[in-house]
């Protein structure tokens, strides 16, 4: 078998947070009982069915795998629907590259560096709007925190200041945090007061929306720092807290309201990027910031890059980012998964 050393891309000249790798097993037992049991083919159609088979994004990075996909992080997988040991088994690597100045050139290069023969690496693209971009981070930021702990309203409020302003060392300063205020004197910026921090009220309010938006398809209405809040009352604390006047937001109607909160946020923040403060999970973590050398994700927190800064910094409005539709370049390497097909066909032969 080929050494893996030799097979992992070389991501190097990739900007950090611009690869996402997404990792899956799947078992060949139980496609080839899908093709032969359930569907009747002969093993040798089979095997030049499954010898084609291209799985979907969607089954290559969804969180909730299906035979006979699966995840796993222990060094020998079994698969979970019927068993199988190593043999069966292959592993499908995926790595999304967001399209754009700045990854298009090491892009080219590595993709006519690839094999071609036999469709060993395919690549599919896919335009993701910004909107769909952000609600994918929010979906994400939502699978990973444990909504029935109360410490979660406090890791959404950190991993929306990761965005907000990413060179702070935010993991220093929510250690010691244990409570999240509204500031009532200071109209930009934060300030830490022992174990309390106190957000301006504009980036208060946008903590709050994040939260409301996380958590709103977890129960009615959302879950916030300022209580369980409808639609209705969020809208309602935000005009009070002066964060709609702030943005411009002079419309009534809750759900034009609701879509200039959107709009708000896809154009002033940068949701694009594989945040160093997300941590993937639900139980397996499939997602992985690729441009981190090590092929298996990993579970701990990555390293900040800032220094620490203890308090109180004044921090003007971001500039508006020009939004555009997003293309995504999904890099399958499909070359383990030949060969497996090709050794498990051997068995049937
Ligand atoms: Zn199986």
């Amino acid at each position: 078998m080929a050494t893996t050393k030799k097979r992992e891309l070389d991501l190097k000249d990739f900007p950090p947070g611009t690869v996402t790798e997404f990792t899956t097993l799947v078992c060949l037992a139980c496609i080839f009982d899908i093709f032969t049991k359930q569907l009747g083919l002969a093993p040798r159609t089979a095997f030049s069915e499954v010898k084609r088979h291209t799985p979907t994004i969607e089954e290559l990075t969804s969180r909730s795998a299906m035979r006979p996909y699966f995840d796993s992080d222990e060094k020998h997988p079994h698969c979970p629907y019927c068993q199988a040991g190593k043999r069966w088994l292959a592993r499908l690597d995926t790595f999304c590259i967001e399209g754009g100045k700045v990854t298009d050139a090491p892009r080219r290069t590595l993709i006519k560096k690839l094999p071609k023969a036999d469709d060993q690496f395919v690549v599919v693209e896919k335009k993701s709007d910004s909107r769909a971009v952000l609600f994918e981070w929010l979906d994400t930021l939502g699978l990973n925190l444990d909504l029935n702990d109360e410490r979660w309203l406090l890791d959404a409020t950190r991993n929306y200041l990761e965005r907000r302003e990413p060179k702070t060392n935010w993991e220093e300063i929510f250690a010691e945090t244990r409570a999240v205020r509204r500031s009532n004197r200071m109209t930009e910026g934060w300030e830490r007061d022992g174990a309390r921090l106190f957000l301006a009220p504009n980036i208060y309010g946008e903590a709050i929306l994040i939260q409301y938006l996380v958590s709103r398809s977890h129960t009615h209405g959302g879950l916030t720092l300022e209580g369980r809040l409808t639609l209705m009352d969020l809208i309602r604390r935000l005009r009070y807290i002066g964060y709609l006047d702030h943005v411009g937001i002079s419309e009534r109607e809750p759900g034009e309201v609701f879509e200039k909160l959107i709009d708000h946020l896809v154009s002033t923040h940068d949701w694009s990027r594989v945040s160093t403060g997300v941590r993937t999970g639900s139980g397996s973590d499939r997602l992985t910031s690729a441009a981190k050398a090590s092929k298996k994700s990993s579970k701990k927190a990555p390293k900040k890059l800032s220094k620490s800064r203890t308090s109180k910094t004044a921090l003007p409005e971001p500039d508006q980012i020009i939004t555009e539709p997003v293309k995504l370049y999904y890099l399958i390497d499909r070359r383990d998964f030949l060969e497996k097909v090709k050794s498990v066909y051997a068995s049937y032969a």
